[in-house]
């Protein structure tokens, strides 16, 4: 966020409306145009450049981490992100021609410039596909801004991916947290996490994971109403993580070891090579699944 409005290309529009010239942080930005009636204007303006911007950036033929945390999950799983970019999206696209459909639950809780949703039928899709029960397209969810009073009811797209989200924390067994800093903008969204995760000592058997470069005690203390006593991992890299080293079996692979007291091997995801070359490597871990003949796997 802090060199958003350098990208954006929307400094002259905020000078317009009164931003302070040295303002470049997007979120103090945001704020003060919040505060003042005479910035819907520019407010409709950022939100197009915001849109134009994300939907101008394109994804690398090679593999990228959407594709490995979409193809490393399973339908059982859940993906909550506050990331407006569409690149999560555009991977279900790429991926799904060996995922046919079998992805993990996506959870916009901010808001995506390529989600679609019903608001008749409650359907989440793609910004601009048709609705699988009214045959309408589907129109976009609204961006939601870094500004501390966020209001997650106001939408009812936002509002039923809250839902969904405070169900599944509930229910999780494995959490793992993936380079979000939790900043104090996001004061609404903690909340209701730490609401929905519930009191910590009776999540006993829960596994906290989290990936981030910062270290681990700041990390610890961040996460530390999720975490129950000594049940968390940090990593600084993606790929030394439950989900990439037990791509699509991490919760086995967890309660194996540590409930069961057995020994496991690791099944890392082969890093380098073609998004080709790794849905290859994927196909015995599909079959397995589908020889279990159990379509919520
Ligand atoms: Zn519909």
């Amino acid at each position: 966020m802090a060199d958003f409005v350098q990208h954006l290309g929307i400094g002259d529009y905020l000078r317009e409306a009164g931003v302070p010239s040295d303002t470049t942080n997007f979120e103090t930005a945001y704020s003060t145009l919040v505060g003042d009636p005479r910035g819907s204007d520019i407010r409709e303006e950022l939100e197009t450049r915001i849109y134009e911007y994300f939907r101008s950036l394109e994804m690398p033929d090679s593999p990228t981490i959407y594709d490995h945390l979409l193809l490393a999950m399973r339908p059982k799983d859940v993906i909550a992100t506050f990331n407006w970019d569409p690149f999560l999206l555009e991977a279900v696209q790429r991926n799904n021609r060996v995922l046919k459909g079998r992805v993990p639950a996506l959870l916009f809780l901010h808001g995506n410039v390529a989600a679609g949703f019903c608001p008749k039928d409650r359907v989440h899709g793609f910004r601009g596909a048709v609705c699988s029960k009214c045959k309408e397209p589907m129109r976009g969810v609204p961006l939601l801004y870094p500004i501390a009073a966020k209001n997650y009811e106001n939408d009812p797209s936002i509002a039923a991916s809250w839902a969904f989200m405070k169900l599944a924390l509930k229910k999780t067994f494995m959490f793992t947290v993936f380079g979000y800093g939790a900043p104090s903008s996001d004061t609404a969204a903690l909340s209701l996490l730490r609401e929905a995760w519930g009191d910590v000592e009776k999540r006993s058997l829960e596994q906290t994971e989290i990936i981030d470069i910062r270290p681990k005690e700041e990390l610890a203390k961040t996460w530390e109403p999720f975490i129950h006593t000594h049940h968390y991992e940090t990593h600084d890299d993606f790929f030394d993580s439950w989900i990439a080293k037990h791509p699509r079996r991490s919760g086995e692979a967890y309660w194996n070891q540590y409930m069961m007291a057995k020994f496991i091997s690791n099944n890392r995801i082969p890093k380098g090579g073609s998004l080709e070359e790794l849905w290859d490597w994927y196909q015995p871990l599909f079959e397995a699944e589908q020889s279990q003949g159990d379509e919520r796997l």
